[in-house]
């Protein structure tokens, strides 16, 4: 069983600066940080350092960044194609904190944008029935359907986590298996009819919606010092719950995912925050409620 996750990746670069940029201004910064990034990335670490068979259908450019996330994918147990690069800069997240603990954050897209279905699906030519595709929502809304129908006509298990959100995304419900929204994705995407939902609720917990019954589970306690990735933190461990045990989402994959969670929120950064191999290993093989 393995799990293509198509979606994008990045370089996280964080900069700490004294106040927002004024029109026209020019300030000093420090820059604190360069992490990979990306939801697509983020997911597919994880699910891999979870043991799970993972293939990163990503694209990176023909820059020095697309040559260090090419580097830094090697330290990962997870394979990432295309091998080569686009003849394009690899996709970029400026983050901007300043002093007030605001921030401001730019992303490209570009990369992703000239990611086309025929430099995807080539690279899922072996997939086979009962694996999974995993998509978030970076792609288009065709792009991301093809995707997903292409998936069904292989009798794969689809999976959708539709942040960033596009509204449009409401039309993919037929073609999904399992959902995870926050609850403002909820709240505009209406995904209720997905045979799998999860809905995710920040510090408060998450809540799973399948065959008629609600289940909650509540977030572990964490001394929270940024919460960057824990949304990815949690649906990739969950996922791993139900793939290495067999069964749909259930209780106790919530209560792997938000132990996950947990740990991510309690440190900095992406990539750097998120749990290691050791720590999955291990959480994943609890089998009591916390
Ligand atoms: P993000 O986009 O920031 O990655 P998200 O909006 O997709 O996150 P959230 O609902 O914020 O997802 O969080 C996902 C899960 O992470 C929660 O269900 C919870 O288990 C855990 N979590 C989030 N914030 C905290 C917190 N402050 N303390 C403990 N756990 C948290």
């Amino acid at each position: 069983m393995r799990v293509y996750v198509v979606g994008n990746i990045v370089v996280d670069e964080t900069w700490s600066i004294s106040d927002m940029p004024k029109k026209g201004t020019s300030i000093h910064g420090v820059k604190v940080s360069q992490d990979v990034g990306g939801k697509g990335a983020n997911q597919a670490i994880i699910l891999s350092r979870c043991g799970i068979d993972t293939r990163l259908i990503a694209a990176t450019g023909n820059d020095s960044n697309g040559e260090w996330i090419r580097q830094q994918i090697k330290n990962e147990p997870l394979t990432l194609l295309p091998d080569g690069h686009f003849n394009q800069h690899s996709d970029t997240s400026i983050i901007l904190n300043s002093a007030d603990g605001d921030n401001a954050i730019i992303t490209t897209t570009a990369a992703a944008d000239t990611f086309s279905l025929d430099d995807i699906i080539p690279h899922m030519a072996e997939a086979t029935a009962g694996d999974i595709l995993l998509q978030q929502g970076n792609f288009s809304l065709d792009k991301t359907r093809a995707l997903f129908q292409y998936a069904k006509t292989r009798g794969m298990t689809t999976v959708f986590n539709p942040s960033p959100v596009n509204p449009d995304f409401c039309h993919l419900w037929p073609l999904i298996d399992i959902a995870v929204v926050n609850e403002s994705e909820a709240e505009q995407l209406q995904p209720y009819t997905v045979r799998s939902l999860v809905v995710t609720q920040g510090a408060t917990g998450a809540w799973l919606i399948q065959a008629g019954q609600r289940q909650f589970c509540p977030a572990f306690p964490a001394e929270a010092l940024d919460t960057t990735g824990a949304g990815d933190t949690f649906l990739a461990v969950m996922l791993a719950s139900t793939i290495l045990r067999g069964v749909a989402p259930d209780a106790l994959a919530l209560t792997h995912a938000s132990k996950a969670a947990a740990i991510t929120v309690s440190r900095r950064g992406t990539l750097s925050a998120f749990p290691d191999g050791h720590e999955l290993t291990a959480l994943l093989a609890l089998k009591g409620e916390h």
